[in-house]
């Protein structure tokens, strides 16, 4: 695929986004943006600086000073840093992914974050994962995906990722977690978890990974030649 493109995956949390997203964009030659990670890094940084979580008033007023940043190693991983500091691992915390969920609910910390994502990906093909980015970030992406799965499934997956770092948190522990997250998710009011009219809903649950990024890669060269 030659010309500029780009794919908006969004869905719940633990639908298996980032790990197709990136799957999906190395086959296709595409960058890869997790901006689930941006939002995470804003909540560690709250956490950090002990701004209380329950208080937008306060996240909105600091989350200039927190300095989010994306870099990318030779093989294309992302890396996550607040100013200097590479905080890629200390993300992935159960209680950094409720702050995030609890900042991704404030609609200063959505414009900062949506405007470098918007930056970041410019001039280049791009695979983004998220939850607004079929219907806020890039609107006009050549293919959008709704990737779900049942709670049942979503957790049990987190809970095996997170034992795999070596995150023993109990099934249950992360089956609630993520029942909340998806609360908090899909009602908030600025730009809540919802599928764009246009995306392509994909339920992974008893799919592998590989059958989805099958999947998305044939959506993907049909959605290029229809636009060609
Ligand atoms: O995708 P991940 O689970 O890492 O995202 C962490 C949190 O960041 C989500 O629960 C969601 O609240 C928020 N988020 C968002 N918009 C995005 C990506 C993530 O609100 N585009």
């Amino acid at each position: 695929m030659s010309a500029v493109f780009s794919i908006a995956i969004d869905g719940p949390s633990g639908a298996g986004k980032s790990s197709v997203a990136r799957a999906v964009a190395k086959r296709l030659g595409a960058m890869y943006l997790d901006t689930g990670a941006m939002y995470r890094a804003i909540g560690l940084y709250m956490l950090k600086t002990g701004v209380p979580l329950d208080d937008a008033q306060a996240i909105a007023a600091n989350c200039a000073g927190a300095d989010v940043r994306v870099g990318y190693d030779a093989e294309g991983r992302q890396s996550v840093y607040l100013g200097d500091e590479d905080v890629s691992e200390a993300i992935r915390a159960a209680e950094v992914s409720l702050a995030a969920s609890a900042v991704s609910t404030v609609p200063e910390v959505r414009a900062r974050m949506v405007a470098l994502q918007r930056e970041i990906a410019k001039g280049h093909s791009v695979v983004m994962d998220g939850r607004d980015i079929g219907t806020k970030v890039l609107p006009d992406a050549t293919l959008k995906i709704y990737l779900t799965a049942s709670v049942d499934v979503r957790a049990w997956r987190r809970h095996l990722e997170l034992a795999q770092k070596g995150m023993n948190e109990p099934y249950e522990k992360v089956r609630e977690e993520l029942i909340r997250r998806d609360e908090l998710d899909t009602h908030r009011a600025a730009s809540p978890l919802c599928r764009a009219e246009d995306a392509v809903e994909v339920d992974c649950s008893q799919m592998t990974l590989a059958q989805v990024e099958e999947r998305i890669a044939a959506l993907a060269r049909e959605a290029m030649g229809a636009k060609a």
